[in-house]
Order: structure tokens, then C-alpha cells, then sequence
């Protein structure tokens, strides 16, 4: 039995969108145009892809009582934008023998199975319009693009926004940003730049200088005049803040220091071997690959270095292969140590030094900050292991939403269990082409000096606090 009861359904999940009032609004003048009666509006504001539709599922328990006969929208797309949930959805109704009545896609069939065909039309044309919609802003996007007309108001820092082709230069901000490739090409790397801008107070829109600030400054190619996006890189018709030139320079020393950075490498015996011959301090050497042939891998090694500098009649010198040696040590250091009692000392001196650096901090409370430090060093020199730097790290972050000072606690710190040293340890000895930071921490901590001949036969270990040959020790 058709009564002329009604319910509706409107949604805004955009402020674009027509509002939640003008929706039903038009809802209700339609339902009173036909005498409906319109019992109930139901509602969804959100957005986002992820938003509850509590309203819609209200509307759809509501449309199952039987108790309507009409649905009303405003626009099919409020149901939803996919064609076939819409059929869907139009299936479910006439089930419970409620008519879909949209205004803005009026559906004039009056069979079910004609309306059905209506809304598949419908939706398959709205789904068309929204891609031509987005086509469109792609190609009038290419259209600026390709004028060197910037996309969107959003513009670097050192440039203020008028028009569409009226951007000019700040000209403070653009001082700033001409300091900032000043200071990176004499030198200064992003984190010395930030401190320098910070102690003159200079703010990037109100905050101070971070180094994604700085890189981004250094790298955006329209300080240049340029403007670089995913439609290629043309010539802006924006005025330049730096030379094109100057950017390049740039370009190169960060080329440059990128590389340097792969060059680096940690020795974990740096400062612990001696020059049999001369005494000096043994230092690092690279070796290869040439420019020409990348076919090997560089060679480190532990060079003397008088010999290295000045030559045979300065010293006679001693040339160690980095890996070898290391491994050698390695393992004669993890064997001694991994020693029930030897691991019950250096436990217990590791949490009497933990402790002790406590101590020196007294009972104030720190600094969030500063308790991350000191997590961070006690999992670099070995003392924590991943899980417990998580563990604190986490503890420490659930500070931070207040900001308000950290407690130490005493029981994170404390518990350098036997098992987990032991663990530690062992899994500290595998050395690997390039030492990790918590083995150049660890046996730079525990090593004291290393003793050996001019043949390059390792004589002696002495480890810290420990007086005796660990070698001749294992021989008894
Ligand atoms: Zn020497």
C-alpha cells in the first residue's frame, strides 16, 4: 500500500558542497509540493574517505520498518558516487517498496526496472563529468604550467602571491634566502646554517630555521626562476631570487658532500694501535676504486702516519687491512668476554656507571630531550638494547603531549640483565664490511690499546681497567 509518508537524506562531506540546511530546505518545499509528508531527515556531515555514515544506516533500518514510501535526496551522488552501489541501494528500496525521489537527477521511469536503467545512466554520467572535471584542471594546470605560471597560490618563502601572474619577491624573506646560499657555499652545512639563523633570531613564517627549511631553500628551483613540478621544468615568468648559477654551485657541493658521506666509514680501532716503528697513532687510509674502474671495493686500512705523509725515511711504516685486523680483535675480545663472571663484572661497572651519571644529574628532574640523549648513548655504547630504547622512548613520548619535565626512572636504567649483555655482546661481534655505530661505541668503550709487532703480529689486547694481556690470559 503506497501512503504518502517520506523520509529524506541529505549529506555535505565537502564545505564545497550545497550545506546540510540548503539540502533540506529543497526537500522539503519538493515533499510539499506533492503533499508528502515528510517524517524525518536524516543526516551525515563528514569528511574524508573514512567518515561514519551513521545517518545513512539509520535511513536504511528506517527505509526496512515498511512504514515509507518515499526516499528523498537531493542529488543521487548523496547516496553514494559508485554506480553500482547505487543499484545497490535502489535494489534494497524497492524491496521495502520505497521510491528513490531525487531533485536535482529526477528519476521519471516508472518501472522498476526502467528507474533501475535510469540511475545506472545517471550515475555512469555524473562519474564522467567528475573525470572530465578533474581532466580539465590537469590540462588548464599543463596550460599554466607550460606560461611558467605557478599552480597554486602557495608560494616559496621569499615570495608573496598577487595573482596568477603577478608573484613578486619579499624582499626580507628573499635576504634570508640569499644568506642561507651564502653561508651553505662558504662552507656552512644545514644544521651550522640553522644555528646561525637562529642566534640572529630569523624565522621561517614564524618558526625557527630546521634543516628541511634550509634544503628546501637550497633546492627549490624557483629561487632560480624556475618552475619544476610533475608537468617538467619551465622558466617561470616570477622573478629570480639567486642566480641559476648559483644554485648549480650548489647543486655541486651537495653532490659532493653526499659522496664524501658514503666514503665515510667507522674504525672501531681508531686511537688504539701504534706504529711499531715510530709510536705515532695508527690512521685511517682509503684505497681505490680509481675513477676509471669501479670493478672493486674500496680497501681500508690502518696506515702509519709518517709514513703515509712524509715517506719510508720519515718511518718505515705499517700498513694493517681494516677488516682484517678488526676481525681478529673482534673475536679474540668477544671469546675473553664472553665469560660468566668476566660478563657479571663488566655488568655490574656498567650499571655502577649508569647509575653514577644519574647520580651527577642530583634530583632534579630532566628534560624530555635530554633523557632521549641519554637512551640514544646507552643504546650506542651497548648498555640498551633496541628493545629497551623503544621502551623508553616510548615511555619518555607519552611526556610530550603535556611537556611538562621527566622523573628518571631508575628501573630501565638499572636492568643491564646478564642474558641480554651476553646477547649484546655475541651479536656485536660479527663485523661486517662497515662497523655499526654500537660496535665503534663498544669497542672503542672497552679497548684500551692494542700491541703490535713489525711483522703485524697482534702482540697484546689490553682492554679498559683491566691491567693484564687478555692473550696471554687465554693461554693459562
Ligand atoms: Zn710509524
Amino acid at each position: 500500500m503506497e501512503s504518502n509518508h517520506a523520509i529524506g537524506y541529505i549529506r555535505q562531506s565537502t564545505s564545497k558542497q550545497k550545506s546540510l540546511e540548503w539540502q533540506q530546505d529543497v526537500i522539503q518545499q519538493e515533499a510539499g509540493k506533492r503533499n508528502r509528508q515528510l517524517v524525518h531527515v536524516f543526516h551525515d556531515k563528514a569528511s574524508g574517505k573514512n567518515s561514519e555514515r551513521t545517518g545513512f544506516s539509520l535511513m536504511k533500518a528506517s527505509i526496512a520498518t515498511k512504514k515509507y514510501t518515499f526516499l528523498y535526496v537531493w542529488r543521487l551522488d548523496r547516496i553514494s558516487r559508485n554506480v553500482s552501489d547505487l543499484l545497490e541501494f535502489h535494489d534494497y528500496c524497492s524491496q521495502y517498496g520505497v521510491i528513490i525521489v531525487s531533485i536535482a537527477d529526477p528519476i521519471t521511469a516508472t518501472g522498476d526496472s526502467m528507474a533501475r536503467f535510469q540511475i545506472s545512466v545517471i550515475g555512469s554520467v555524473a562519474q564522467l563529468q567528475r573525470e572530465l572535471i578533474a581532466e580539465n584542471q590537469r590540462i588548464a594546470f599543463r596550460r599554466k604550467h607550460d606560461l611558467g605560471l605557478q599552480l597554486t597560490a602557495r608560494v616559496p618563502f621569499g615570495y608573496r602571491y598577487i595573482s596568477t601572474d603577478k608573484i613578486v619577491i619579499q624582499e626580507e624573506e628573499a635576504e634570508t634566502v640569499r644568506r642561507v646560499y651564502a653561508l651553505y657555499l662558504s662552507g656552512s652545512g644545514y644544521k651550522r646554517i640553522c644555528s646561525i639563523l637562529a642566534a640572529e633570531g630569523i624565522k621561517v613564517r614564524g618558526n625557527p630555521f630546521r634543516v628541511h627549511n634550509v634544503r628546501g631553500i637550497l633546492t627549490n628551483a624557483f629561487y632560480s626562476g624556475y618552475i619544476d613540478n610533475e608537468f617538467g621544468n619551465v622558466k617561470g615568468i616570477h622573478p629570480p631570487i639567486v642566480t641559476r648559477k648559483l644554485q648549480n654551485d650548489v647543486g655541486k657541493i651537495q653532490q659532493s658532500r653526499y659522496v664524501k658521506k658514503k666514503d665515510f666509514r667507522r674504525q672501531l680501532l681508531t686511537g688504539k694501535i701504534k706504529c711499531p716503528h715510530c709510536g705515532k697513532n695508527l690512521t685511517i687510509h682509503i684505497v681505490g676504486p680509481s675513477q676509471k674502474s669501479r670493478s672493486y671495493n674500496k680497501l681500508y686500512y690502518y696506515n702509519c702516519p709518517l709514513n703515509s705523509v712524509n715517506g719510508k725515511l720519515a718511518c718505515k711504516g705499517i700498513h694493517l687491512r681494516a677488516n682484517e685486523i678488526e676481525a681478529q680483535i673482534v673475536t679474540a675480545v668477544i671469546a675473553f668476554l664472553n665469560d660468566k663472571e668476566r660478563l657479571g663484572q663488566i655488568q655490574s661497572q656498567l650499571n655502577k656507571k649508569v647509575v653514577k651519571k644519574r647520580d651527577r644529574t642530583g634530583e632534579r628532574t630532566e628534560s624530555i630531550e635530554s633523557r632521549k640523549q641519554a637512551a640514544l648513548v646507552a643504546f650506542e655504547k651497548g648498555v640498551f638494547s633496541a628493545k629497551q630504547l623503544a621502551d623508553e622512548l616510548k615511555r619518555l613520548n607519552q611526556y610530550k603531549a603535556g611537556g611538562e619535565a621527566v622523573q628518571p626512572k631508575d628501573e630501565l636504567l638499572d636492568t643491564v640483565r646478564l642474558k641480554e649483555l651476553t646477547e649484546r655482546i655475541v651479536s656485536l661481534g660479527a663485523v661486517q664490511q662497515m662497523p655499526t655505530v654500537q660496535q665503534y661505541h663498544f669497542f672503542q668503550e672497552v679497548i684500551d690499546r692494542i700491541d703490535i709487532d713489525s711483522q703485524k703480529k697482534v702482540l697484546g689486547i689490553y682492554l679498559k681497567g683491566y691491567k693484564k694481556n687478555i692473550l696471554s690470559e687465554k693461554k693459562e
